[in-house]
Parts: C-alpha cells; structure tokens; sequence
C-alpha cells in the first residue's frame, strides 16, 4: 500500500474519518462493547447473537461482500445467474395466498430515472411476514439478487434489500463501496454498518497493534481495518483483505510452528537401532520394497536417531504399503531397547495389524501384545483397585428385608449436581469418561434383597462388555455406581463410536424393572430418572468416589459395623470369584497367544491397538514410538495425550486420506510429511466405471464372470436396514436379493450392527475364500486386505462422498489380477456426474482429494475442528493458498532462528500464541 493512499484511507473524502490524528489511544480494544453508552442495549443483544462482545470483536467482523453505490444499473431485461445490485422506488405493494396460509409478498420497483424501455421489478418474499412490515410504497430500496424471467415479468426472488432513509447517514450507506455484513435479526445492515462506522471512528490506530513481520506485509493493520469495512476502490478493498488474510494466516502459522517448535526443543532420546532386525525383517519379506517406501523408511530413521521427538505424517494412498513402513520403524525402535505402540482407529484393523504382525515379527522373536477398549490381554487391575482397602468384604452378610430406606440418597445430592437429560448426556463430549451415577427408586420404593440381587446381576451383565463397572452398591431405594462406556465398534463410516450412558442404563432399568415386577407380582415404574453426578475428572476424584460408594452401606447405618452387605460389587470382587462371563473361543486362544508370546522375558515389544492406548490403564515400561495409523480419526488432543508423556517418544501418523498440500500445511502444519507415491508394481490396475442402475443387468453378468473366474466380490450399500427413513436399498434386505442373483455363489452379510466376534468370522471366511461375495455397508472401508477380492459394486454411489468412495475402492486392487469398481447410480444430476467421474478419471488419490475440494469446498473433507486450529474469519484455505504459503515461510523462519520468542523484536508475537491457544509461555520459556 503506497503512503498516499494509506493517507486517503484514513482521512480522505468519502472514508472513515478519524478527527484526532491517526494513532492515538481512545478504545481499548479488547473493552467490552457494553460500556460504550452509545451503542443501544438491544442492539448488543444482537451482536452477542453473532458472538461479537468486545471492540476488537466487532471492528473483525468483516463485511461478507461489498456493494458499489456510486451508480446502479438501469434495470435488467433479462435473467441472469450473477446476483445484482439495484436501486428504485417502490411503486406498488401486494400480498397474495397460495396453499392456504402462505402468503406472498410482492413489491414493484421503478427505476429513479426509467425510460420508454426501463421495465419495472419485482421482488417476491414467500412467507416472510417480517418484510411486509418493512416496505412501504413510496420508499427507495437497494436490492440484491439474482433477476429471473417469470411470466413475462422480471422478478427477483428473496432479495437482500436495504430501506433507504433519507436521512443525514446516507454518506455511511451509499456513494461508495459499501459493506454488507453477515447480519442477524434485530440487528439490520443499515443500523450494524453505522454501528462499525461510528466506532472505527472512535478507535485510531494504536491499540490495532501490528502484527505482521515487515517482510510478510506494508501498511498498517489500522489502515486494513478501515479500509475492508468502508473502502475507498476495489483496489484499496482488495489490499486490504490481503493484509488481514495474511495476519489471520501468520497467527495460525505461528501457533503451528510453536506446536513444532514446542517438541523439536523437548529432549528426548534416540529410538534406532543399528538395523539387522530390519535387514532380517525385509529379507523375509516376500517382496521388494518400492522406491517410495525405501526413502520413507529412510527418512523416518533419520528422525529416530535424532535426539529431538520425531513427528512425522506418513500419507499414502490405501494399498501403498504404510503398514511395511511402520513396521520397519518399529523394528528399529524396537532394536534399540524400546517398546513400540501402534494405534489404529478400530477394534477390527486393530486385530488385523495383530495378525498381519504375528505373522512377520514372531519368527524374528519380537513380543506383541493387543490391547483394545474389548480385548484386554492382561487384565490386572488398576492400581487404584489394588491397593484400596474394601470395607466390610471380611464381615459376614445379614441384610434382612424391613431394612429402613437409607438417607444417603439425600445426602449425595449436592446443590449443584448437574441434570442431564437424556439428549444432553455429557458422555457425547467425552469419550472414556468415567460417570458417577446415582438411580433412585420411583417414590422410594424399597428394594428387597431379591430385587437387589437382580438389579446387581443387570448392572453386571455387561460389565467389561458394553463398559467397565469400578463400583455398584444397591441401596435398598437406591444404587450408586461408577461407570466407564466402551466403544461399541466403528459406526459405517469407520468413526468410533461408544456405547451411549442413556442407553445403557435404561436398559438395565427396564430389564430389572419387568423382572422384579414378575417375581413380586407387582406392575408400574421402579426407577427415578437417573442423575449423572458428574464424570470423574482425576484419579482422587475416581478414588474418592469409588471409597464413597463402598462404604455407603457402613456410613448410613443400613449395614451394621459388622455386617457385610452382599449387594456391592467392585472388580476385586470379580477377580476374586471366577469370572462371571466366559469370553468367546477366540478371545481365549488369542489371549493364549498373546501371553505365551508375552510371557518369557517380561515386556512386550510392540503393542497393538485402539484407541484404548491411549486410556492410562495401559501402562508402557519404555515407550520409544509411537505408530497412529489413520490419523484423521484421530485428533490433534488424542494425539498428544500419548505423546505428551516424558520423555517424548518418536511419533509417526499414518493417513490413507490424501489431503490437498494447503490443508497439509495448515492442519497437519506441525509435522513434517513423507509420501508414499508409488504403488507396489505387482498390484493389477483398478477400472473405474459409473453405470445407471438400468444397466443391472449388465453388470450382473458381468460379475458373475469375474466370480466364475475365481474372483471375489464386494457389493456396498449406504445404510444398514430399510428402519432408516431414506429411500435406498439397504444391505439387510437386498441381502435374500442378491443370493439369488448370484446362486450358486456364498454371499454373506456384514454392517456395522453385527456383533463384533460374528463380523470377525465373517471377514476371516471371505479372506480364506470360502465365501464369494460379501455384502456389506461401509464397515469394511478401511485397511481390509483380502487381495483376491477385484470386484467392487457401489450401490447408490451419489450418496457417498469422494474420499469415502476411494477408499472403498483401495479395498480392491490389492493382487495381480486386474480389478474393477462399479459404481452404480440413479441419479443425473450435473454435480453427481462430476463427481463420480473423478474417480473414473483418476486412480490417484491426491487428485481425488483436490477434486473433491474443488467439488464441496474443505468443509468436512476433513474434521478441521480436530486440528486444534482457530477458525477463520476472513481468509480462505483454497483461494488463498499462496498467502498461506508465505505466512509458513515466515512463522518458520522466525521460530527456526529464535525456537523460544525470546528476541526482542519476537516479544509481541507470543500475544498471537498465547491467545490462540489460550495457554501461557511456561513451556517455552
Ligand atoms: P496401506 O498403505 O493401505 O496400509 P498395506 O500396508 O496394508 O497398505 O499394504 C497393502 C498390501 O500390499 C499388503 O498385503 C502388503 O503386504 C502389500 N505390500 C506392501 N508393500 C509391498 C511391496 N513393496 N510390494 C508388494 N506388495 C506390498
Ligand atoms: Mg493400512
């Protein structure tokens, strides 16, 4: 920005004017907007409505476009797909009925100056009872929108519209660049533009504290400021946006950086090897590595032997071998005296990587364990548990009926429990919390010992199944317990998704409500609505409230000091019985496994699982890598809560979700990035083709070939059952379908509702072959490895996205045989036909991934909101990639040559960290 125009930003004609020279302090900008008594009290309501609270708040809420209103158009004659801009008077107003109740309201506009061929306009609202209030005949309105042909007149559909007053503001709203805002009820574009022009008025320059690098940016942040809400061009508008893109982008860049510069600072230690366990490894191997997993492995040593904690994102496309490359590092951590822990998003891939690794490392002696949320190896109990004393376990039972209902029900409920309902259930935001629950009986109902006993049973009916029980005590008219969900396996999408508390718990009560009504021959509710104390926030708050509830019994009297009081239950109880509920075969044999191959000399050497890892339950003795495959289920908190131990051990994310480079930057900014770019050279090509579901019949045929041939084949639905409303096929009905379309062939079923151990015999028979095609819902979208499987049948492709819709197809194309992927659809529209021919187009997935930005924008491409980053206000990660480019130039250089902000001239960028992360220094400095 030239000197002179930054002159006429701020005091030239036309523009926000500040009449006490140009820098000095009047507003503090982080002042509460409340305290300027200028602004009406409705009106801040309103604004706190659009979560703008301070002075800062406001001057950053940046207009959504803006508005030429030097001159208006003459009125169109046609339609058109560009919105437009128009001023005239409104010379006719009406409302019309349609459908019964819904009203129309029309008002006709004339231009100012029409002539012999100006046509007149309409502006149509449906159902909008507001805007009738609004528009009077006689009135200039400035509309915005899209002119269309209707009937022969030209009309404009929902238009923003803006009154104009004929009063002294009209310089804020017209005869210039003018600024429309995103805006909110009760607070109009008139009344907030004057509202931000007023206060720009208000505030000079100071207290807007530069903070850009002077190479990054010229000019000054006032300035941009100003010049975004009320510009004097289209030039200065666009210089700008530029430099307030650019401030947001290096604020987010320098919160990267520090991420990185925070673990490369930490010290830790080097995790490598000298290598003959891996030369051993890859000689086994039954094939050669290709190029591109040579230089990652290569590069991941480098970062294993360095002192500094590694944090490496490995992206390859699904079937380019990542799972080779983790074990190479492991292998190398594993060698130089250090445990190794590999995560993977689901119970199912978590097991498969156990198979996969069994198969390869236990020849060459190395120790693996699997500890998953439902397969605990080892069960030795927490240490909590351990040590605890239980009251009253040596007494001897002799709780009677007629015991007097206990007062602790009472007692335990503290002014400010938290009530949740069902909806509200705090477990949705906190997966692995543990609840302290307390379910009182319906009008005090008291318990017999019998229905204590049933109630006891429920409770511990799915403990260590759908959830972890510490604590349960029955109290004759009520029940204390502590309580941890477990995942109940991946939803269709692959997500983790736990066992709902809600759920749970109604369950057991209206099991034990029918039974204890039919042995006592009684009907109505037994329970209260249950009361979710709180989750447990620490170890003495868990401790706490596990010794509370087991000495309930004692403490109100309802057992005597010397009594034992039968209905509470704790694991040591169970650990001390013989377990309750036998695990399946499987488990067992695994178990066996694992423990014979952990027996031995103690540790094992790489454990396998979910995100279990990451509970503290599992308790690593000399943790030196750590392996998240999938990392965008993942997220950046999950992530750190493993690594975030001392000392640091050496992180490698895996992803088979390529993203595009600006989102790699920006989400994954704090890692350095190895591509896995080549696909191992005996992999058959995958065909994609998109068919209408008219050509079925076609396409059936043409499966049953592949099948005759010895193939095997996957067929996808969206949804699991036809229960869900939408109209698409779903697996469980097609299912019967298919087995006749394909007879004489063994199809199979497989969604995500299936109980995990059926699931897992189903996908252990279509990998041996025994059965020919599997019918399934997404479930069987990540990481399965069934290489003889080449055919893949999408129905109703629309309705997935591109990225699901190429991993799906990475399923296949996994052996030498050539493969195929149809994609069945019956839909035309223009986006669905772009989309799916992308990945007829490309088999690449980083072309994948940037059509589908192209297509849909990064929206949930992937969970941005996982990144841990600062939304954006104003910038854009696609269009503005080359500004976000510059401003990580910039944020990295600064922490490469001062990793602590100690310079002076860096001092005012720790604000910019501080507040974006909200935690202070203390680490760095
Ligand atoms: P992903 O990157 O999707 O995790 P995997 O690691 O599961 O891929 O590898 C897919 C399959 O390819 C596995 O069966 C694996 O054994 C095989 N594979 C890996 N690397 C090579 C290679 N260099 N040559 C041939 N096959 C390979
Ligand atoms: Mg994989």
């Amino acid at each position: 920005m030239s000197e002179s125009r930054k002159e006429k930003v701020c005091d030239g004609e036309g523009a926000v004017t500040s009449t006490r020279g140009a820098c000095a302090p009047q507003i503090e900008i982080s002042r509460p907007l409340g305290e300027l008594d200028w602004i009406p009290r409705p009106r801040l309501l309103a604004l706190r409505r659009l979560g703008i609270e301070t002075v800062e708040d406001l001057l950053t809420h940046f207009p959504r476009r803006h508005e030429d209103r030097h001159q208006f158009p003459h009125f169109p004659r046609e339609e058109s797909d560009v919105p437009i801009c128009l001023c005239g008077e409104v010379v006719k107003t009406s409302v019309r009925r349609f459908g019964g109740w819904k009203k129309i309201f029309e008002a006709t506009l004339e231009e100012s100056s029409p002539n012999a061929l100006s046509e007149p306009l309409v502006c149509r609202w449906f159902n909008l009872h507001y805007v009738q209030k609004m528009i009077a005949t006689g009135q200039r309105l400035v509309v915005f929108g899209k002119p269309r042909l209707r009937g022969k007149r030209i009309c404009m559909d929902h238009p923003e519209f803006e009154v104009i007053e004929n009063d002294e503001e009209i310089s804020i709203h017209f005869r210039r660049i003018t600024p429309i805002y995103p805006a909110t009820e009760g607070l109009s574009q008139r009344v907030l533009r004057s509202i931000i022009y007023r206060l720009l008025n208000e505030v000079s320059g100071a207290p807007l504290e530069k903070l850009l690098p002077t190479d990054l940016a010229t000019g000054e942040r006032c300035h941009a400021i100003r010049a975004i809400h009320f510009p004097e061009s289209w030039e200065a508008r666009d210089a700008a946006r530029e430099h307030l893109v650019l401030s947001e982008f290096f604020a987010m860049q320098m919160l990267i950086a520090s991420r990185r510069s925070d673990s490369s600072i930490r010290m830790g230690d080097s995790h490598c090897g000298p290598g003959t366990l891996l030369d051993k490894f890859l000689e086994a191997l039954p094939f050669e590595l290709t190029g591109a997993q040579s230089k990652v492995i290569a590069e991941i040593r480098r970062d294993l032997a360095a002192r500094h904690p590694m944090n490496r994102l490995l992206q390859g496309d699904v079937g380019s071998g990542k799972t080779v490359v983790a074990i190479a590092a492991m292998l190398l951590a594993v060698e130089a005296g250090y445990q190794a822990a590999f995560m993977a998003p689901t119970q199912t891939l978590a097991e498969q990587h156990y198979d996969v690794l069994r198969r390869w490392l236990e020849p060459l002696g190395v120790r693996l364990a699997l500890r998953t949320a439902a397969r605990q190896e080892d069960n030795a109990p927490l240490p909590l548990f351990a040590r605890g004393e239980i009251p009253g376990s040596a007494r001897v039972s002799r709780v009677g009926d007629g015991v007097a209902p206990s007062r602790t029900f009472l007692d335990v409920e503290p002014a400010d429990s938290a009530f949740y309902s069902r909806r509200r259930l705090p477990h949705f935001e906190k997966p692995w919390a543990i609840y302290a629950v307390t379910i009182s009986t319906k009008s005090r109902r008291c318990l017999s010992p019998n229905a204590r006993t049933i109630v006891l049973d429920a409770f511990r009916h799915f403990h260590d199944k759908r959830y972890e029980l510490f604590a349960v005590c029955v109290m004759p008219d009520h029940v204390h317990l502590l309580i941890q969900p477990w995942p109940k396996e991946n939803d269709d999408a692959g997500n983790v998704v736990f066992w709902p508390l809600s759920g749970l718990i109604h369950s057991i009560k209206s099991f034990s409500t029918h039974k204890i009504n039919r042995v006592e021959r009684k009907s109505g509710t037994l329970w209260e609505k249950e009361r979710f104390d709180r989750y447990v926030r620490s170890d003495r708050d868990l401790e706490e409230k596990f010794h509370y509830i087991l000495r309930n019994p004692w403490e109100t009297g309802v057992a005597g000091q010397n009594e034992d009081y039968p209905w509470l239950w704790t694991q040591n109880n169970e650990a001390r019985n013989q377990r309750l509920f036998r695990r399946d075969a499987e488990t067992n044999t695994r178990d066996a496994c694992a423990t014979q191959a952990g027996a031995g000399d103690g540790a094992p050497h790489i454990i396998i699982g979910t995100h279990a890892l990451l509970y503290e339950k599992v308790s690593f003795s000399n943790l030196g890598l750590v392996v998240i495959d999938e990392q965008h289920k993942f997220g950046v908190a999950q992530r750190a809560r493993l690594t975030a131990r001392e000392p640091a051990p050496d992180v490698l994310v895996m992803t088979a979700t390529p993203i595009p480079r600006t989102l790699t930057m920006t989400v994954y900014g704090d890692l350095d990035v190895s591509v896995i770019d080549e696909m191992p050279r005996n992999r058959g090509k995958v065909i994609t083709a998109v068919r209408d579901v008219s050509k079925l019949g076609e396409v059936l045929s043409f499966l049953r070939g592949q099948l005759e041939t010895g193939r095997q084949l996957y067929v996808i639905y969206p949804l699991i059952d036809e229960s869900e409303k939408l109209d698409v096929k779903a697996a469980s009905a097609e299912y019967e379908l298919w087995r006749e379309r394909l007879h004489p062939y063994r199809c199979e079923l497989l969604h995500g509702r299936i109980p995990a151990a059926e699931k897992q015999n189903t996908m252990e028979r279509f990998r041996r072959g025994e059965t020919n095609a599997l019918i399934s819902t997404t479930v069987i979208e990540v990481g399965v490895d069934v290489p003889n499987a080449t055919v893949m049948l999408v129905e109703n492709a629309e309705r997935f996205g591109l990225a699901q819709l190429h991993q799906l197809r990475g399923r296949i194309g996994r052996g030498q045989h050539k493969s195929y992927c149809i994609l069945l659809t019956s839909e035309q529209s223009r986006e669905t036909s772009a989309k799916l021919a992308v990945l007829e187009r490309t088999n690449n997935g980083f072309e994948v991934a940037e059509a589908d930005w192209d297509l849909r924008g990064p929206g949930d491409l992937l969970g941005t909101a996982q990144s841990g980053l600062p939304a954006l206000k104003i910038g854009n990660l696609k269009t503005d990639a080359g500004l976000m480019r510059r401003t990580r130039a910039a944020a990295m250089s600064i922490f490469q040559a001062d990793p602590r902000l100690e310079l002076p001239e860096n001092q005012r960028f720790r604000r910019l960290i501080v507040e974006q992360q909200g935690r202070t220094f203390s680490n760095i400095s």
